[in-house]
């Protein structure tokens, strides 16, 4: 074998950059499902299918293609050997290859993993960037050179620029950047109303055969497989956007934030882990949706909403993630250390918009971003959750959770972990914040407006808490300043109810 060309399990793509120039009779490439994947986080059922399956409907395609293909399936638990790095390094031992071949990996862990096989077998490493990405981490570590504070917003402006995106004359399409006023809005008492569902993917016979496979060998891990309906193949992802666009994508921006009880996906896309197993390629996603605008079946305000996601965030996460790893995996500002509620697992709490979040998630391992953001990361920082707890729980219960995407948005966005690295303050809410946008509380027994008492939200009773814990740095913050000012306003005699009834909360959480 001259080049072992490894193909990792979120790099399902023929694009793959390693895949360019083979050598079909010399080169061979390898494919490894490793059990260490499913198990080094508490996998949600459905995210171990995911993989598994996209993986092996990614091996029919290219044994189709006439590609030379070794792919080593899950090993019986009995065979000891279930780490990607130990199975590469076996490998390496067995074939001999003069060289490996990868795209970067997504995660910093899998590129030691392999750096570490390779180097202990003497095989020489080539990693190819992974051109997925519209922005390369090259770049994007010069776009920040420099910067004192990462902003979102500067980024995607230079990325709409540099990639003509939603431009007209040099200028935004619209005459502005940024839509949000117009999007993000909440539903009336009534309800969504009839909402497009999204498609449902029946799983074929590969996809059943991994289903029992993981029933069988993770049968312990959280989730459930009864409403797997995701898309596993390119064509199913192709169909997954084209729907999105035609349905879904004129009302997205509207109700981008909006949470409903029984309502799990909205008006979102759905599209996070087709785009993450590389099924999907971002232009492809962006040229579909601004097509769509430009031909008038989608208003310009939920478009740019939309490509702000695509072109905006997914690909700033990614390169602070690799301007900022290892570190960020140890960030801990607050120096939080309280262990992860068991129920975070099961959705079994009082707290009505946290059972509906989770429930959700073990259902279909989805949740949107709001879900995500505001209930269970708030209430993780509210209540002072050791942040690596908090990450490897959102790395296992989501379906397109991977650790590049992931971590940011937990230790930076969620928990505030690495000190507003990103984020101009933390991203902390009573629940009137929830009620404002959900129904959640009306089927509470919790009331989102008390404070302290039996019936007060512990949502708003950690804030208030928060708020006192934190009050000298939220008043030097010109953005947290007026949270500073709330809680200055209240009495002694109130500020020590606020901290009796947090304690009463926190020593019965767990
Ligand atoms: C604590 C936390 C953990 C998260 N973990 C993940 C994760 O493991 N994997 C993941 O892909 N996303 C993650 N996100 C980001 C976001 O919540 C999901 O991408 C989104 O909910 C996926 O649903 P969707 O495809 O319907 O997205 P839509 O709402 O339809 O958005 C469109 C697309 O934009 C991208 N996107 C939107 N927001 C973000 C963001 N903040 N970061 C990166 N990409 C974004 C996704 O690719 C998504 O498919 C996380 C967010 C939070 C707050
Ligand atoms: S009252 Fe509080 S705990 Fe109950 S649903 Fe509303 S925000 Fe959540």
């Amino acid at each position: 074998m001259r080049n072992l060309i490894l193909v990792l399990g979120d790099q399902l793509s023929l694009d793959n950059a390693a895949l360019s120039g083979i050598d079909r009779k010399q080169d061979c490439i390898v494919m490894i499902e490793a059990a260490g994947e499913a198990t080094h986080v508490w996998s949600h059922q459905a995210r171990i299918t995911l993989f598994l399956s996209a993986m092996r409907h990614f091996a029919e395609l290219l044994r189709a293609q006439d590609l030379p293909l070794l792919y080593v399936a899950l090993q019986p638990a009995a065979n000891g050997e279930h780490g990607l790095g130990a199975q590469l390094h076996k490998l390496l031992g067995e074939h001999q290859p003069s060289r490996v071949i990868v795209c970067e990996p997504g995660e910093h862990r899998v590129l030691e993993l392999v750096t570490a096989a390779c180097r202990d077998a003497a095989v020489a490493l080539e990693i190819r960037p992974d051109t997925h990405f519209l922005c390369s981490r090259q770049e994007f570590a010069a776009w920040a050179e420099g910067r004192n504070e990462l902003r979102m917003e500067f980024f995607y402006r230079q990325m709409r620029r540099r990639h003509a995106v939603l431009m007209e004359n040099g200028e935004p399409a619209g005459g502005r950047w940024n839509f949000d006023a117009e999007n993000r809005g909440s539903f009336a008492k009534t309800g969504p109303g009839a909402l497009p569902q999204p498609p449902q993917f029946a799983p074929d016979p590969v996809t059943r055969e991994v289903m029992a496979l993981v029933r069988q060998r993770f049968a312990g891990h959280p989730g459930s497989l009864e409403e797997f309906h995701w898309p596993v193949t390119r064509t199913d992802a192709l169909r997954a956007l084209a729907d999105f666009v035609e349905h879904r994508l004129p009302t997205f921006g509207l109700y981008q934030d909006a949470m409903w009880t029984g309502m799990p996906f909205g008006w979102h896309s759905l599209l996070s882990a087709v785009l993450n197993l590389k099924l999907l390629n971002p232009r492809e996603v962006i040229a579909a949706a601004t097509a769509a605008w430009r031909d008038g079946r989608a208003p310009l305000a939920g478009v740019e909403g939309f490509v702000r996601q695509i072109l905006g965030w997914r690909e700033f996460i990614r390169g602070v993630y690799w301007l900022d790893m290892p570190g960020m995996l140890a960030a801990n500002h607050f120096d939080h250390q309280r262990p992860l509620p068991a129920w975070y697992w099961t959705g079994d709490t009082t707290m009505n918009c946290l059972r509906e979040a989770i429930t959700q998630t073990l259902r279909h391992g989805y949740a949107h971003h709001i879900q995500r953001l505001m209930v269970t990361g708030n209430f993780a920082l509210l209540a002072g959750i050791a942040p690596k707890a908090v990450h490897e729980w959102y790395l296992a219960v989501y379906v397109d959770a991977v650790e590049w995407a992931e971590l940011p948005n937990t230790a930076g966005m969620a928990l505030y972990a690495n000190g507003g690295r990103f984020t101009s303050k933390p991203y902390v809410a009573s629940g009137a914040y929830i009620q404002r946008m959900s129904n959640y509380c009306g089927n509470c027994r919790y009331d989102p407006k008390i404070k302290t008492g039996p019936r007060a939200c512990p949502y708003t009773t950690l804030y208030w808490n928060f708020l006192d814990r934190h009050e000298p740095a939220l008043r030097r913050n010109p953005r947290t300043a007026l949270m500073a000012r709330n809680i200055a306003r209240l009495s002694a005699a109130e500020r020590g109810a606020i901290r009796a009834a947090a304690g009463n909360i926190l020593a019965t959480i767990a």
